[in-house]
């Protein structure tokens, strides 16, 4: 039984079950909403615990956002800042350019998602999906029936508008979750982790149907996961958070290929970037990188930026795509510790001299009992960190 709904909110202080809204007001939902997180700064206890802060974000009409990051990095605080179950204590969100900060939940016209609320399972999906609008619009009856319908009908639940949530299917009422918020035509849509209780194959499904949704209504999204590969899936936009701060915003090809920190790239991908510590020593034979696993050889850039940084250590990054399996100038040997399928491509865990290190190869490439392999890497395609997590180039 899925455990998420979608629940307009009354206030800060309200009982965030309760559906409230303003949606007798005319429909918002297409051509999307501008949302801007200005400068927001969120703390608890006095000040002590310091949720998020300095957060600028900028959501784009019809732009489907994802917050993602380890647990309390500031994503689910960020959001109900914007939701106003929050109030900020620095800065500002402002929706299609007005300053809403000071605005009341219920008069922000924005649907908020969250885990562990259930349907009324004594209620039919129809009612269920109309609570919205009976307990806080005037509408009429024949204008919300046509608003359930068109909902139900773009959900592809049509045929079980007559049953009790009990007779659904998890990924079903997950869509009912979504159609109570959706006959609320609100100005966007904050989610977050509304998948996470359902098994592994449903919630890739729904990942699909949401972003097929977002798309049709062509409405602003922002949607909260610990999960990178969700984020992945799903942003248009991804806003990778650590620590109560923004690490970087970007599509998820920047983020993937150019992370702007050691922790964006260790938590952007699965399975994670090699990072191998090393020192770059000046020699009688000239530069070099030295780590565990050998001496890494450089391109000309990362040459350029080691000679600034002789006797310092610093950290390199690689993907798993970007090691080979080949023999040959140049590489090293490694001990294959597990050969991981993962379908089209297999991921082999190594240990090079105690340094554990993973490449991903085509299906098949290295038989199964291979226990020793000579590994080369793409060094174009490596970036460099300082020790502190800084990318140098
Ligand atoms: P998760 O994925 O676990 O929900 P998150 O990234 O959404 O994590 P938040 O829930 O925003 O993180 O929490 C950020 C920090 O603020 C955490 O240290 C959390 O313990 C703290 N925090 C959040 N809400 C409160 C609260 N009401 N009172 C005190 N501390 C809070």
């Amino acid at each position: 039984m899925t455990h998420t709904t979608m629940t307009r909110t009354t206030d800060a202080t309200s009982n965030e079950s309760t559906v409230a809204s303003n949606a007798n007001q005319p429909s918002e939902t297409s051509g999307g909403t501008h949302i801007q997180i200005d400068e927001v700064r969120k703390t608890f206890n006095e000040g002590q615990i310091v949720a998020c802060d300095d957060v600028n974000i900028d959501i784009d009409e019809g732009e489907f956002v994802v917050f993602v990051g380890p647990s309390g990095c500031g994503k689910t605080t960020t959001l109900r800042c914007i939701a106003g179950l929050e109030e900020p204590d620095e800065g500002r969100i402002l929706v299609d350019g007005t300053d809403i900060t000071g605005l009341k939940s219920k008069d922000r016209n924005l649907a908020f998602v969250f885990q562990s609320i259930a349907l009324f399972p004594h209620m039919s999906v129809r009612k269920n999906i109309r609570f919205g609008l009976d307990m806080n619009t005037d509408l009429s009856k024949d204008e919300k029936n046509r608003r359930v319908e068109e909902v139900a009908e773009t959900l592809d639940i049509a045929p079980m508008l007559d049953r009790k949530p009990s007779a659904l299917s998890g990924g079903q009422q997950q869509r009912v979750s979504l159609g109570r918020a959706m006959v609320m035509e609100p100005a966007a849509f904050l989610l977050d982790e509304p998948f996470s209780a359902l098994d592994a194959n449903l919630r890739d499904h729904m990942r699909v149907e949401v972003k097929k949704i977002q798309r049709e209504l062509n409405t602003s999204m922002i949607f909260v996961t610990h999960d990178q590969e969700e984020a992945m899936t799903l942003g248009d936009k991804i806003v990778v958070m650590d620590d109560g701060h923004v690490q970087q915003i970007g599509s998820p090809y920047d983020i993937y290929n150019d992370p702007t920190n050691r922790f964006v790239a260790d938590f952007i991908g699965s399975p994670s970037p090699n990072l191998i510590e090393g020192t770059v020593e000046n020699g009688s034979t000239g530069l070099s990188f030295v780590t565990d696993v050998g001496t890494i050889p450089a391109t000309d850039e990362q040459t350029a930026v080691m000679k600034e940084r002789v006797g310092e250590t610093i950290i390199y990054g690689i993907r798993p795509e970007y090691l080979s399996l080949d023999s040959g100038p140049g590489t090293f040997a490694a001990d294959v510790d597990v050969i991981e399928p993962l379908g089209d491509r297999d991921a082999i865990h190594l240990s090079a001299n105690g340094t554990s290190l993973s490449a991903l190869t085509s299906q098949g490439e290295i038989p199964r009992h291979t226990d020793r392999v000579q590994v080369e890497l793409e060094t174009e395609e490596a970036w460099l960190f300082e020790k502190s997590g800084a990318r140098i180039t």
